[in-house]
C-alpha cells in the first residue's frame, strides 16, 4: 500500500514540535513530540555505538515508561528491531525468549536488573540500564535523523499472548503500524486534541498500538501509567485529564467494581474493549451509567485493529464487534461474499504481518495458499454486515457428535446474576467423547451452588451443550493480557 513510511517520531516533531506527546507518571514529567525526536535521535547514536546494525535485535523490559517509546522511536529510526520482553516472566523463561530472537543487547531498568542480568548472563549479551546508559545518551544528544523506513522492513517484535500454546514472535512493521493508526484513528476519529492513557503492556500489541502510538502519529498525548492501576484510572477520568482509553475485559470487569465508578461523567470518554469476548452484562453495566463500551477484535498478527463497533449501533448489535475497518480486508472460509454465514475467518491488508520471526514453517501455516491470514477464529456475519467473533477453532470440542462452542456456553453463564465470569472447556468424557467443564467466579459477596448452573443453562442451551462438570473458583489462570489461559483448564481433568 506505501512503500515507505516517515520516520514517526521526526515528522511528529516537523508538525508540532511544542505539543505535548507523553506525560509519565511515574516522574511527573512531560514530554513535548520534539524532546522526544531528540532524545530518539540520541538513543539511536548510543545503540549504534554498542555496535548493532540495521536488522539486529535488542530487547527491552520494564513497566511501561516514555523511554520504551524513546527506545521504539530509535529502533526506527535505525532499524534496530526492538523485541520489548513480559517483565512477568522469571529469567529462566526469559532466556528462551532471547534464545529464540537472538539479541545483541537487553535494556533493562532498575527494577528488573537482577533478573535481566541473569537472563542474559545465560547467553552473552550485553545488559545496558535506563536510568544510567539510555539517560547519558539522551543527556549526550546526537544529530537529527529524519529518513523514511520501507513499509516492510521489521521494526519490532512482539509476542502472541499465548492463550492456546506458546506464544508466537511476530514481526512488526512500520506499514502495520501507520495501517493500523488510520484503522483506529478513524474508527474512533482520534484528534490531535485527544488525551489517552497507556497502561496495557507494552509487550503485547494493545499496549503500543491502542491507542497510544495512533495518537501519538495524531498529535495528541498520552498519560503513561507503569501498568493498570485501576483507582488512578479512575482518577484521571474523574479529572478529565484522559478522554479516552482502550481495556481488556478485566480491565472493565476490575473498574466495574470501584466503588463511585457509575458516578463518573463517562459523556466525553470513548471507550474500546478486545483481546477476548466482552461480556454482555459488562456492556449492559457501563451502558447503564452512560458509558458505550465499544467491543473490537484484533490480533498481534494484525497490527492489531481489525474489527470495531460503531457507536450508533452498539445498543442494537450487543456482541458485535462491528465491520472490517478501512484497511482489512476480510472473508469467512465458506461464506459467500457479503452472505450471512459463519466460518474461519481471514484477512489481508497492509496491516497484516509478513509472518513469525525465525519461523517460516509457522507463518506458512497460518497463511493460505492465496495470501490470506487464517485467524483459526470462527467468525459470523449477519445480514447488516456486522460481526460477531464465535469462538476459536481450537477450543470449539465435540460432545455425543455436535459442536460446542463454549464461548456461547459461557455467554449463558455470565447472564447469571451471581456470576462474574466462567470460562469452559472441553475435557475427555467415557461416554460422549468430550464434555463440557464450567470454571465459574462468582461476583462478590455471592453464593451459588454448583449444582444449580446446570438447570440455568439446560434451560437456555441444547441438552449436549450443558457442562457436565461445574467448578467454583476464585480466579482463573491468565496470560499477561488477562485472558483465561484454557489449556491450564484443561489440563485439571487431564491430569488426574
Ligand atoms: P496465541 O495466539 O498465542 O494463542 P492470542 O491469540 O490470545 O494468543 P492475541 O494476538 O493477543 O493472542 O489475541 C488475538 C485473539 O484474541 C484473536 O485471534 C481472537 O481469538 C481473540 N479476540 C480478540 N478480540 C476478541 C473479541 N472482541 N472477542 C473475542 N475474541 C477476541
Ligand atoms: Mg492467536
Amino acid at each position: 500500500m506505501f512503500d515507505v513510511i516517515p520516520d514517526m517520531a521526526a515528522k511528529r516533531a516537523a508538525l508540532t514540535p511544542d505539543a505535548l506527546a507523553f506525560h509519565d507518571t511515574s516522574t511527573g514529567e512531560d514530554w513535548s513530540f520534539a524532546r522526544i525526536n531528540a532524545a530518539a535521535n540520541a538513543v539511536a547514536v548510543g545503540v549504534k555505538a554498542q555496535g548493532l546494525a540495521e536488522g539486529d535485535r535488542a530487547a527491552i523490559i520494564c513497566q511501561n515508561r516514555v523511554e520504551f517509546f524513546i527506545a521504539l522511536f530509535a529502533c526506527q529510526k535505525t532499524g534496530i528491531v526492538l523485541c520489548p520482553l513480559n517483565w512477568r516472566q522469571p529469567a529462566p523463561e526469559l532466556v528462551e525468549t532471547l534464545d529464540q530472537v537472538g539479541i545483541s543487547l537487553l535494556l533493562t531498568d532498575a527494577e528488573f536488573q537482577a533478573t535481566a542480568r541473569e537472563a542474559a548472563a545465560d547467553i552473552g549479551a550485553p545488559v545496558l540500564t535506563i536510568e544510567e546508559d539510555l539517560a547519558g545518551w539522551i543527556r549526550d544528544g546526537g544529530p537529527a535523523l529524519n529518513a523514511p523506513v520501507p513499509a516492510g522492513q521489521p521494526w519490532y517484535l512482539l509476542f502472541t499472548s499465548g492463550t492456546t500454546g506458546l506464544p508466537k514472535a511476530v514481526i512488526q512493521t512500520a506499514g502495520m503500524a501507520w495501517a493500523n493508526a488510520v484503522n483506529i484513528g478513524q474508527a474512533i476519529d482520534i484528534a490531535s486534541t485527544d488525551r489517552a492513557v497507556c497502561f496495557l503492556p507494552l509487550f503485547h500489541t494493545a499496549g503500543i498500538n491502542l491507542y497510544t502510538l495512533p495518537v501519538f502519529l495524531t498529535g495528541g498525548s498520552s498519560t503513561i501509567l507503569p501498568k493498570f492501576e485501576p483507582e488512578t484510572v479512575r482518577s484521571l477520568l474523574a479529572s478529565g485529564q484522559i478522554n479516552q482509553f482502550f481495556g481488556v475485559p478485566a480491565v472493565y470487569q476490575a473498574l466495574a467494581l470501584l466503588p463511585g465508578i457509575g458516578d463518573l461523567n463517562w459523556t466525553p470518554i470513548r471507550c474500546g474493549c478486545g483481546g477476548a469476548p466482552l461480556p454482555e452484562p459488562l456492556i449492559r453495566f457501563f451502558a447503564a451509567r452512560g458509558a458505550s463500551v465499544l467491543n473490537g477484535m484484533g490480533m498481534t498478527e494484525t497490527g492489531p485493529t481489525v474489527f470495531l463497533m460503531d457507536p450508533a449501533r452498539a445498543a442494537e448489535k450487543i456482541g458485535s464487534v462491528g465491520k472490517p475497518q478501512s484497511l482489512v480486508d476480510v472473508r469467512l472460509a465458506g461464506v459467500a461474499e457479503g452472505a450471512e454465514g459463519s466460518g474461519e475467518l481471514q484477512l489481508r491488508g497492509p496491516g497484516v504481518t509478513p509472518g513469525y520471526f525465525g519461523s517460516p514453517e509457522a507463518t506458512a501455516k497460518t497463511f493460505t495458499r492465496d495470501g490470506w491470514l487464517a485467524t483459526g477464529d470462527v467468525a459470523r456475519r449477519d445480514a447488516d454486515g456486522y460481526y460477531y467473533i464465535v469462538d476459536r477453532i481450537k477450543d470449539m470440542f465435540i460432545s455425543g457428535g455436535e459442536n460446542v462452542y463454549p464461548a456461547e456456553v459461557e455467554r449463558v453463564l455470565n447472564a447469571h446474576p451471581a456470576i462474574l465470569e466462567a470460562a469452559v472447556v472441553g475435557v475427555p468424557d467415557a461416554k460422549w467423547g468430550e464434555a463440557g467443564a464450567a470454571f465459574v467466579m462468582l461476583r462478590p459477596g455471592q453464593t451459588v451452588s454448583p449444582e444449580t448452573l446446570r438447570p440455568w443453562c439446560r434451560e437456555r442451551l441444547a441438552g449436549y451443550k450443558v457442562p457436565v462438570h461445574v467448578r467454583i473458583v476464585q480466579d482463573f489462570p491468565r496470560t499477561a493480557a488477562g485472558k483465561v489461559c484454557k489449556p491450564k483448564l484443561r489440563k485439571d481433568f487431564t491430569d488426574d
